[in-house]
């Protein structure tokens, strides 16, 4: 991403920065958490329509500079570090973000793992490219990530936006999703399931039935209906639930 240091590129096409918010869609007294508010682009507007708005932001001269406004609370910390049981104990949350590119994934591994409870929807600004590996399931661009996803939230792909929208300007477009937080699947080993994932993508290319040797035998992928020379990238989230089920039987 250009090489910027801790991903930051600015919004600064106020049409895009509507589009945002219109998604969010904060409401009064709505209590938003939003990750990276850097000059606060956003976070300014979404107080404007009376929502509350804790920013988290690691970098200290830009969370200094953010001017202090009723009902923002700014917290100087690294999201990645951050307890969110304890800095979301009076959710429910809705995280709004435009996210810095380097940490995507950890970002959405974390907020999706601890959320459940805590938070019920997200509007998120990412990579084109990681947005599309998560909304297109069964395709070649997906990755043990769109399964993550899918286990705990439902993904909406919401709009492109192209680099002139930032300053600087990353090197790669950019996407807006939103994700509705869901319980996971019942009768499901959470772990066993993730491990499952990992293996499978670990070598793409590799039939499942070697990717898996050990883990599932033919007859199990025989009663989940999956055939073993499949590639995991050609599996939906449903397949792969049932290999999980049938790995136990
Ligand atoms: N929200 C602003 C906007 O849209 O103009 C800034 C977005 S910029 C892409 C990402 C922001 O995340 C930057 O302000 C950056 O300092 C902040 N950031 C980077 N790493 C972070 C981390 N680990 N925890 C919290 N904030 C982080």
């Amino acid at each position: 991403m250009g090489g910027r240091p801790l991903g930051q590129h600015f919004l600064q096409d106020p049409r895009i920065i509507d589009q945002i918010l219109a998604a969010a869609n904060p409401q009064p007294g709505q209590k938003i958490l939003e990750i990276g508010p850097g000059r606060g682009a956003l976070t300014y507007p979404m107080l404007l329509s009376g929502a509350r708005v804790l920013a988290v932001e690691v970098d200290e001269q830009l969370a200094a500079r953010l001017k202090p406004a009723d009902h923002l609370r700014v917290v100087r910390q690294d999201i990645l570090q951050t307890r969110l049981s304890e800095l979301l104990a009076d959710g429910p949350y809705k995280v709004v973000a435009n996210l810095p590119y380097y940490i995507t994934t950890p970002i959405l591994e974390k907020v999706l793992q601890e959320g459940h409870g805590l938070i019920d929807e997200l509007v998120l600004m990412m990579q084109h490219e990681v947005a599309e590996r998560i909304v297109k399931p069964a395709n070649r661009l997906s990755g043990s990530l769109t399964h993550f996803v899918r286990f705990h939230a439902q993904a909406e792909y919401l709009f492109k936006v192209p680099p002139s929208a930032f300053l600087p300007p990353p090197e790669v477009d950019s996407a807006v999703l939103r994700f509705r937080l869901h319980a996971p699947p019942e009768d499901c080993l959470a772990r066993r399931f993730f491990d499952i994932l990992r293996r499978s993508f670990a070598q793409r290319r590799k039939m499942l039935r070697s990717s898996l040797k050990g883990l599932i035998n033919d007859e199990q992928f025989q009663k989940a209906g999956v055939e073993p020379q499949r590639r995991p990238e050609t599996l939906h989230f449903e397949e792969f639930l049932a290999l999980e089920r049938c790995s136990r039987s």
